[in-house]
């Protein structure tokens, strides 16, 4: 797992929920410096929509927010944040305890993952493919991550 590509799926995400009011993310594939995040959306977005979410997602690179991780109770963290740390795919019942990534005013989400301390880690993203499902109502971004310090 990549964790610079991985911590951009949380910041594409937040992008996505601004632009597109979309909450639900569906699932998510990282490999590499290339990335996949597939949210539940009820319609195709325009070409303006997308340079927004691409847009708003350098911004929130740029602003270099740190990446929070706390862990607590599963009951803690919903009477807290309610669904809104939770995704399509369920987390088993099993699992009490959830680590929690906050982005601050972007995203919030229970995930066992590794994380960038900053935003600004995560270098840069840029759509590569965008492809809307009508019958499944998924909208799948694909991106890829590029780091800055390695180009310079
Ligand atoms: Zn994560």
């Amino acid at each position: 797992m990549n964790v610079k590509t991985h911590t951009a799926l949380h910041v594409l995400k937040g992008a996505v929920q601004k632009v597109l009011k979309a909450k639900w993310t569906a699932s998510v594939w990282v490999e590499g410096s290339d990335g996949r995040l597939t949210v539940q959306h009820d319609q195709k977005p325009t070409p303006q929509e997308l340079q927004d979410i691409e847009k708003e997602a350098n911004y929130e690179i740029q602003a270099n927010h740190p990446v929070k991780e706390v862990v607590m109770g599963r009951e803690k963290a919903e009477e807290l944040w309610g669904d809104a740390i939770y995704d399509l795919f369920p987390i088993p019942e099993g699992i009490r305890n959830l680590k929690i990534v906050i982005i601050e005013n972007w995203n919030i989400n229970a995930c066992k993952e590794e994380h960038t301390k900053t935003t600004g880690e995560v270098g840069k993203i840029v759509l590569t493919k965008v492809r809307f499902r009508d019958k499944k109502q998924l909208l799948e971004l694909s991106f890829s991550t590029i780091d800055l310090e390695r180009q310079s």
